[in-house]
């Protein structure tokens, strides 16, 4: 049962030929019955998060924007097959400046080779191929409605903080969500086997710019975590994250 503003994580699973994959975007709601989506999930996803939005008695229809964190296609994928399935106009988009030419489509993605791109195309049937390169590309109009940037106060849930975390990705944010406490990380931090961590090297850019956004979350009094990859954490996150810090050799 929704109550008035809030927020939830949800979790879309996809079985890939060697591993299960789940991620968690976020769903807010609140001002005026705002509906805000944070991460749309991979191309192939669309089920699970209609399904997801089926559980809160909603439907695409339903959200008014989508947040993303950054420009990964596990992040953004699924925006084609979400636009094409939604009925009436497009929600507003928002992203930070530096990650949105990626995401409008106009540069291509900072983490896919040529190759790359086309064994992911080749994943999809064609219907999904094609609404996927016309939302994707140079000579579509842009998907980004609306920028966001560091210490940005967004009445979305009640009221979420933008906590711009380059490193990832240059344009990589995180969030805090006031009512509940709760930090968003997006790909800035990991949760494993229950654990939290930093940001994973691999995918990773800028590991040590990665490292040193940590230091924004120090700021804010948390009690939840919710990573993309991981899901919850809530053992003291403060703590944890002051930890994290001080393993990677950053002094405060
Ligand atoms: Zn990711």
């Amino acid at each position: 049962m929704i109550e008035n503003v809030g927020l939830k994580k949800l979790s879309l699973v996809m079985n890939l030929p060697n591993e299960v994959m789940v991620v968690n975007p976020v769903l807010l709601w609140g001002d005026k019955n705002a509906y805000v989506l944070v991460d749309t999930g991979m191309p192939g996803q669309l089920e699970a998060l209609k399904q997801c939005l089926w559980e809160e008695e909603l439907t695409l229809n339903d959200l008014d924007a989508i947040l993303f964190t950054h420009q990964d296609i596990d992040h953004i994928g699924n925006l084609p097959h979400l636009l094409s399935e939604r009925e009436g106009e497009r929600p507003a988009i928002l992203a930070h400046e530096a990650d949105k030419p990626y995401i409008d489509g106009s540069r291509p993605l900072l983490k896919f080779n040529p190759q790359r791109y086309e064994t992911l195309l080749q994943t999809l049937d064609e219907k999904d191929r094609n609404q996927f390169l016309s939302v994707f590309s140079p000579s579509s109009s842009n998907n980004v409605t609306h920028l966001v940037k560091d210490g940005d106060f967004l009445p979305y849930g009640g009221g979420i903080t933008i906590i711009h975390t380059p490193g990832h990705t240059p344009g990589h944010i995180s969030f805090y969500h006031h009512a509940s406490r709760t930090l968003v990380t997006g790909d800035a931090m990991v949760v494993v086997n229950g654990q939290l961590f930093g940001p994973e090297a691999r995918p990773t850019l800028n590991m040590e710019e990665a490292l040193h956004s940590l230091h924004k979350f120090t700021e804010f009094d948390i009690s939840t975590v919710i990573c993309y990859h991981g899901g919850f954490f809530e053992d003291r996150p403060n703590e944890r994250i002051r930890e994290i810090i001080a393993e990677a050799g950053l002094t405060m």
